[in-house]
């Protein structure tokens, strides 16, 4: 099984197309959503349409629950609240309802998935290798999928206890060792942090037992201009030209 492992598509429309395409380019059998549809970016509605009418599994983010008047924002970030509160007011009662319904985490025989972390499947950002280890030892999977951070990349178990985190390359398929567990970044859809602009998602073969993370350049100006027209804030939109 071949899948599209997309987080943090955060109302992008552009950069969700971007991807979109790419996925169909590649034949892959199924797509997973990591949470975090909605939230920042001009096209929340528009956004949760395109990803539920792929019919793969789609798990709640902190915005997702957020928008949908589930979760309090009050710990968010003045920015994101601001964003929350915008998106609140244009979510249709369709989108709403659909994301005050997605699941916390999803259990596959091959992965488990959560937007955040096993231990705090909505909040809880894994940074570093001391928290990354806290999981491992807490929580009995071989391959967890993560998004949350905006940040691709992966921390790794190894059989002999040792733990550490790599960065993954982009468009060069990664094996997964069996005697290794991993946890996994597939990075943001929308709003991309490490530096890098380009859309990010992860390619997961299952059979193969490989990731594979792939980034895509998108008409950024496009989703900077349309914040502009709806009054989000600017900072939200900047940040999209610089991967920050
Ligand atoms: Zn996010």
């Amino acid at each position: 099984m071949r899948y599209a492992v997309l987080s943090d598509v955060h109302g992008n429309l552009e950069a969700l197309e971007a991807v979109l395409r790419d996925t169909r380019r590649g034949r892959l059998d199924a797509c997973l959503c990591l949470g975090d549809t909605v939230g920042y970016g001009p096209d929340p509605n528009e956004c949760a349409a395109r990803i539920r009418a792929l019919g793969g599994p789609v798990i709640a983010g902190n915005h997702d629950l957020a928008a949908a008047g589930v979760l309090d924002p009050s710990a968010f970030t003045p920015l994101a609240r601001a964003a929350i509160e915008w998106t609140r007011d244009v979510l249709t009662q369709e989108t709403r309802a659909w994301l005050a319904t997605l699941p916390p985490r999803l259990d596959d025989p091959a992965f488990l998935a959560v937007h955040g972390s096993p231990r705090d499947p909505i909040e809880e950002y894994i940074l570093d290798l001391p928290t990354s280890l806290a999981i491992f030892s807490d929580h009995a999977f071989s391959l967890c999928l993560v998004g949350h951070s905006h940040v691709p990349g992966a921390f790794i178990l190894q059989a002999d206890g040792a733990v550490s985190a790599r960065r993954l390359p982009v468009g060069r398929g990664v094996r997964l060792a069996r005697a290794a567990r991993y946890i996994v970044n597939v990075g943001s859809v929308g709003q991309p942090r490490d530096g890098d602009p380009r859309a990010s998602y992860l390619v997961l073969d299952t059979t193969a037992r490989t990731i594979t993370l792939r980034r895509l350049e998108y008409a950024v100006a496009a989703t900077q201009e349309k914040m502009a027209a709806r009054g989000l804030p600017t900072p939200l939109a900047e940040r999209l030209a610089v991967g920050r």
